[in-house]
């Protein structure tokens, strides 16, 4: 059992328990989300029994778990090597960033002349514009969440709701969605759920930013719809803009 400490160090969000039992057989690590068998050969009486290993691997297939064999020897050996085996296996697909399109530019310049708009209506100043797939703009949406009395009114989010409601459809494949700043949580999800082929941001947000800072929603998707993106376009303008945002708001106090 010497892998249980680097199995808790390591992998800290998955629940194991040790020498468990799992229908008809007796595993040396399992764990039920995501589902997960590590095996250790030696642990077990009847390990020596080619067929009953077999049966025992096409049982946990069927019910859905990811089996991982390992030596007993290996883990006695190097355990650390085994937990990166591990690590590596259930590693989330990654998504990386693309490199940016020539038109990346103006539509951002765009979004950033659409931020404006907020920040005369006294909000943080983030624009957002959906452009389809002809390059056409869908719709503009800025942050307005303090007029409307509503938490969800990012500009994203009215982008991508004006774009639905133009397409009659929630759906808005084969569009790019260029904003400011790096998405939130929320909006990063909504720019799932509306299958946005195309996600483009200026600035960083080291604070809520969910794209690939402080959450990495899309660029370690766990769900099947793959945004591309890519950041840091028009980066030093967006952030300049947003820092005089501030702190104009902190003088004025
Ligand atoms: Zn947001």
């Amino acid at each position: 059992m010497r892998l249980w400490p680097w199995l808790r160090r390591r992998l800290p969000s998955l629940r194991f328990r040790r020498d468990d039992v799992l229908g008809p057989y007796r595993a040396s690590y399992v764990c039920h989300a995501p589902p997960l068998v590590i095996d250790i050969e030696g642990d077990r009486p009847g390990d020596v029994d080619a067929d009953a290993r077999a049966a025992r691997s096409e049982w946990l297939a069927g019910q859905g778990y990811l089996q991982l064999c390992f030596d007993g020897a290996q883990v006695l050996d190097d355990p650390e090597a085994v937990v990166d085996a591990i690590a590596a296996e259930l590693a989330w697909p990654d998504n990386p960033p693309c490199a940016p399109q020539p038109d990346d530019e103006r539509w951002m310049r765009q979004a950033l002349a659409v931020a404006e708009r907020a920040a005369q209506a006294g909000e943080v100043p983030v624009g957002a514009v959906l452009v389809t797939a002809d390059g056409e703009v869908l719709a503009e949406g800025w942050n307005l969440p303090i007029s409307l009395h509503d938490a969800s009114a990012h500009a994203e989010m009215l982008a991508l709701r004006r774009g639905g409601e133009r397409l009659a459809n929630y759906r808005l494949a084969g569009t790019t969605l260029y904003v400011t700043l790096e998405p939130c949580l929320m909006c990063a999800g909504a720019i799932i759920h509306a299958r946005v082929s195309r996600l483009v941001y200026a600035a960083r947000d080291d604070k809520a930013g969910a794209v690939d800072s402080v959450y990495d929603v899309i660029a370690r998707p766990r769900l099947n719809h793959r945004v591309q993106w890519c950041g840091g376009v028009l980066e030093a303008e967006a952030a300049a803009m947003l820092r005089a945002f501030f702190q104009q708001r902190r003088d004025s106090r």
